[in-house]
């Protein structure tokens, strides 16, 4: 990970601005763009000089603001950066984050939430076992980190998720944001895109109540609904064509369980302001009654 050129401090990958060949945060290059314009004025006689800084000064006062930014242009000399704002989007999407140890139900309200309020549903775990499904070279790395129990690695999945939440429906429609972030690194990488995120939704349960969820939860292949062998129970003719998850079994469980445990605290942290505890220990209409308080 490199280092911002104009503040020192440590570059993302989902807020990185490439800028002459360099690595810099999206605002901060703006401000690199704008000082060497500046600099570059100085024989103007001061009279002009006043009225171009305040015509640059009004740009960038509506730019400067991360969430009118896109950050994932580049441009590499000075020319580009008029270009960069003439061309940059306006749009910035809103949404909601859910977050929980697995097997808590997400998903389950996820569906529930998106029926309410038509936001769309983005799922960093559906979005994995795609890849994996296509045989793709990511679903190959991922495939192997799923099964183990353990995380993704950062930089993937910021950049998938940026590349996501940039998207026609996300922008128009807002999203709920599920198994994103997991790590304090995805967090920051989210908050430095300047998305309008009203709340983070905190579902919790016990450990053993989540091991009992997942290691009886099975998935119909032909229609993506998921039951569960004692709570849920599946109807008699379609018990046969069910599938478990590969990574659904007691052992990868714990392990699962664990890395949420360590990274818990810090996602929390980050977005302390806008945390939303939901008891997930009921049954989901019970659960959903709580979350529908946060909508
Ligand atoms: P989920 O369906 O959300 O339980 O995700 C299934 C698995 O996908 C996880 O156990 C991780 O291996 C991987 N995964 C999903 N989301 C992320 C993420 N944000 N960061 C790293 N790994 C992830």
């Amino acid at each position: 990970m490199s280092k911002c050129p104009q503040c020192g401090k440590r570059v993302y990958f989902a807020e990185r601005q490439l800028c002459e060949g360099k690595e810099f945060h999206g605002s901060c290059a703006l401000k690199y763009m704008k000082e060497k314009k500046e600099q570059k004025r100085d024989w103007l006689p001061d009279n002009i000089k006043q009225n171009l800084g305040r015509a640059s000064e009004e740009s960038a006062q509506q730019h400067e603001d991360p969430r009118q930014q896109e950050s994932t242009s580049s441009y590499s000399h000075e020319d580009s950066y008029s270009d960069y704002y003439s061309s940059s989007s306006t749009k910035t999407a809103h949404g909601i984050l859910i977050f929980g140890p697995p097997g808590v139900g997400k998903g389950t309200q996820c569906e529930l939430i998106v029926k309410k309020t038509n936001l769309v549903h983005i799922s960093t775990g559906d979005i994995l076992r795609e890849a994996v499904k296509s045989g793709s070279e990511l679903g190959k790395q991922a495939q192997v980190i799923m099964n183990a129990g353990g995380l993704v690695s950062d930089e993937i999945m910021i950049g998938l998720i940026k590349e996501r939440l940039n998207q026609a429906d996300v922008l128009e429609r807002g999203f709920i944001l599920d198994g994103f972030p997991r790590t304090r690194e995805q967090g920051e990488a989210l908050l430095s895109l300047g998305l309008d995120i009203s709340a983070l939704l905190l579902l919790e349960v016990d450990d053993d109540t989540v091991v009992e969820r997942i290691c009886g939860r099975r998935i119909d292949p032909v229609t993506g609904n998921i039951y569960h062998l004692t709570f849920d129970p599946p109807p008699h003719d379609i018990a046969d064509r069910l599938t478990q998850r590969s990574d659904d079994c007691e052992e990868v469980v714990r392990s699962r369980l664990q890395k949420y445990q360590d990274n818990l605290a810090s996602v929390e942290q980050l977005f302390s302001n806008i945390v939303k505890r939901v008891d997930a220990s009921g049954d989901k209409h019970a659960v959903f009654r709580q979350i529908e308080e946060f909508l």
